[in-house]
């Protein structure tokens, strides 16, 4: 499939070109419930890239973070913090377990959660911290493990846009106790649907493989540590089959080479954007020295005085898919219902409210960035 040169839409899935070779493999293979080959080698990719204690692919992101409120044995009325500005999945998974999502607000430059007012949103009921690493850009994870240790609670990084990034030469999702990855189409690395469990923190292994196998140890049983496999714990089926797993190696394989080419256009952007903060029409991503992104996104705040929905029409009228997010989560309906807001949350509101994410992916043009880029300035002034 070709793009049609007039239309820049605003995602584009990669394809390697492997994968349908890696699917016929799993189907002649005839294995294809999960936990097969395929799914072993991305274990092991994960796990030397990453180097976490133990990797377990996921049918989504949200399923791994689903896996993590149950690792931390979440109960009704157990708070979680984390920011108000991310996707609905960071709060559902907790939220299904009677937890209270406790959103704290974001910092202006890198738009994570800001690590100085964590503290103070801490009560007798906070459980864990839930850091979601913003366009796989790291959040402080020095001072947010410090902040964890002194309150003995759990981290889980929402990594879900994080894959292949890193927090001072650190992977992404491998610094809290746990990590989840998402592989969802939109995101760099993909299945279709798909993610992972990244297990650090070694007292969960065991019972993360158990969660994830309907509650049962058949992992062991398969590994000839027990003689029968029983009904463990409280579980579910949080596996993807082998089809998957084949479709997402040839990704993985090609998991530098893709991070590359959008870096390339992230810095393309970067670059023909930086008159465009000269003249104080948007604000640029601010990237921390102590964070290796991966080039998930580009996205531009713009100014107060610049009409956002004026710019979204004008790049609708010229065929450029370009999109906005997030509606923060507590000033969603079920943020409201659901959880509580530490604070006036300010620099979410603000934020939310200007940003703009423009096209980025594997093969997009400087031919169609130049476009973007111009129809942005006109729309703009
Ligand atoms: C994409 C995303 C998710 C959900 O990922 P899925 O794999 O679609 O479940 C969760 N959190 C964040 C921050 C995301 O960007």
């Amino acid at each position: 499939m070709t793009n049609p040169d007039h239309r820049i839409p605003f995602n584009w899935p990669h394809m390697t070109g492997k994968e349908l070779q890696h699917i016929a493999e799993a189907h002649s293979n005839g294995s294809l419930a999960g936990d097969g080959p395929f799914t072993k080698r991305c274990h092991g990719w994960l796990e030397a890239r990453t180097g976490c204690k133990k990797a377990l692919l996921t049918h989504s992101c949200t399923a791994a973070l689903e896996m993590a409120a149950l690792l931390l044995d979440i109960e009704p009325g157990d708070e979680v913090i984390m920011p108000s500005y991310t996707f609905v999945s960071t709060a559902n998974a907790f939220v299904l377990r009677g937890g209270v999502p406790v959103f704290v607000d974001i910092r202006g430059d890198t738009l994570n959660l800001d690590e100085r007012l964590i503290e103070s949103a801490i009560t007798g009921r906070t459980r864990a911290i839930v850091p979601v690493h913003y366009a796989g850009v790291a959040c402080e994870m020095d001072a947010i493990m410090q902040i964890a240790g002194r309150h003995r609670l759990h981290v889980v990084e929402d990594a879900a846009q994080g894959v292949m990034a890193a927090y001072k030469g650190r992977a992404l999702g491998s610094i809290g106790d746990l990590g989840a990855y998402s592989f969802h189409e939109t995101k760099n690395v993909i299945s279709g649907e798909g993610g992972a469990l990244l297990v650090n923190a070694p007292e969960f292994a065991t019972r993360a493989e158990i969660i994830r196998e309907k509650g049962t140890d058949r992992s062991r049983f398969f590994r000839g540590e027990v003689d029968k496999y029983t009904w463990q714990e409280a579980g579910s089926s949080f596996l993807p089959g082998e089809l998957i797993a084949a479709f997402l190696w040839a990704q993985l394989e090609e998991a530098q080479r893709i991070t590359e080419d959008r870096l390339l256009s992230w810095r393309r952007y970067h670059e023909l954007l930086e008159p465009l903060e000269a003249d104080g029409i948007l604000r640029r991503p601010i990237v921390p020295g102590e964070c290796q992104h991966n080039g998930h996104m580009y996205y531009v705040l713009l100014a107060q005085h610049i009409d956002r929905q004026q710019v979204l029409d004008e790049f609708r009228r010229n065929n450029i898919g370009s999109v906005f997010h997030y509606v923060p989560l507590h000033s969603s309906p079920a943020g409201m219902k659901y959880g509580r807001a530490h604070g006036a949350l300010d620099v979410t509101n603000r934020q939310s409210e200007r940003l703009v994410r423009l096209p980025l992916w594997v093969g997009l043009s400087e031919e169609q960035q130049n476009r973007v880029v111009s129809v942005l300035r006109r729309a703009a002034s």
